[in-house]
C-alpha cells in the first residue's frame, strides 16, 4: 500500500472513494487483447498517462469515476479503451438495437475528436461508431443511426432530437460518458444532460470526465454517477 501511495505521488494522482483500484503502470497491466494492443502500438501510445493509469483499472472493474485532468492529458482514450473492452464483454451482441456506448461532449469539433479516436480502437472489432451533432443533414444522421451502431457520440441537443425522431433508442445503453462536463454546463446543457441519463438504465456505468471542477458540476456527478471514485491529477481549477 506503501508503494501505491507513493506511485500515485509520484504521477500527481489523487483519489477518494470506497475500495479504489490501484493504479497500473503499463497497458499490459490492464489485460487488453491482443487486438487492442496493436492498435494502442499503432497510435504510437507507449504507455499510459497518468490519468489512464489510474482510471483504467477503475473503469475496467465496471466502476463510476469522476476524473479531472487538464486539457491534453489523455482522457479520451481513458473511457474510450475501456468502453471497447465493455463492447466485446457483452452477450449477443446484434440483438437488441441502439448503442452500447453513449459520449455526450459539448461541442461538433470535441464530438469528432473523440468519433476519430474511437474508430481507430472500434474498427478492429467491426464495433460500429456513428457521431451525431448540428451542422449535420438531420436525415442523413437519421439514416445511419436507423442501420445501427454500437457507439454514439453525440453533442446532447442533437442526441436528444434523434431521440424524439426515434432514430435510435437508450434500451441496449450501457456505459455512458459525460466528456468535458465542465464546458456543457457553461453551454447550457444541463436540462439536456439530465434528460438524456433519465432515459439510460440506471444500472449503467457512468463516466464524467472534466478539466476543472465547479460545485455545480461536482454537484451534478454526485447525482447521477453510483458510488463513483474521484480521481485528480495535478492541480484542478474549480
Ligand atoms: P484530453 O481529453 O485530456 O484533453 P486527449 O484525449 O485529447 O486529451 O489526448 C491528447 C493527445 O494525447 C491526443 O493527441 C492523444 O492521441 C494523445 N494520447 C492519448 N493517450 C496517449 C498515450 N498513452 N501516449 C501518448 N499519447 C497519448
Ligand atoms: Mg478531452
Amino acid at each position: 500500500e506503501q508503494d501505491v501511495t507513493e506511485y500515485r505521488k509520484s504521477l500527481s494522482i489523487r483519489v477518494s472513494g470506497f475500495d479504489v483500484p490501484r493504479p497500473i503502470k503499463t497497458f499490459e497491466d490492464c489485460g487488453f487483447s491482443l487486438q487492442l494492443m496493436n492498435a494502442i502500438t499503432k497510435q504510437g501510445y507507449e504507455k499510459p498517462t497518468p490519468i489512464q493509469c489510474q482510471a483504467f483499472p477503475i473503469v475496467l472493474s465496471g466502476r463510476d469515476i469522476i476524473g479531472i485532468a487538464k486539457t491534453g492529458s489523455g482522457k479520451t482514450a481513458a473511457f474510450v479503451l475501456p468502453m471497447i473492452v465493455h463492447i466485446m464483454d457483452q452477450p449477443e451482441l446484434a440483438k437488441e438495437e441502439g448503442p452500447i456506448g453513449v459520449i455526450c461532449a459539448p461541442t461538433r469539433e470535441l464530438a469528432h475528436q473523440i468519433y476519430l479516436e474511437s474508430k481507430k480502437f472500434a474498427k478492429p472489432y467491426g464495433i460500429r461508431v456513428s457521431a451525431i451533432y448540428g451542422g449535420m443533414s438531420k436525415l442523413e444522421q437519421f439514416k445511419e443511426l436507423k442501420s445501427g451502431c454500437e457507439i454514439v457520440i453525440a453533442t446532447p441537443g442533437r442526441l436528444i432530437d434523434m431521440i424524439k425522431m426515434k432514430a435510435l433508442t437508450m434500451l441496449r445503453a450501457t456505459y455512458l460518458v459525460l466528456d468535458e462536463a465542465d464546458r456543457m454546463f457553461d453551454l447550457g446543457f444541463e436540462p439536456q444532460i439530465r434528460s438524456i441519463v433519465g432515459q439510460i438504465r440506471p444500472d449503467r456505468q457512468t463516466s464524467l470526465f472534466s478539466a476543472t471542477m465547479p460545485r455545480k458540476v461536482e454537484k451534478l456527478a454526485r447525482e447521477i454517477l453510483t458510488d463513483p471514485v474521484r480521481v485528480t491529477v495535478g492541480e484542478v481549477g474549480m
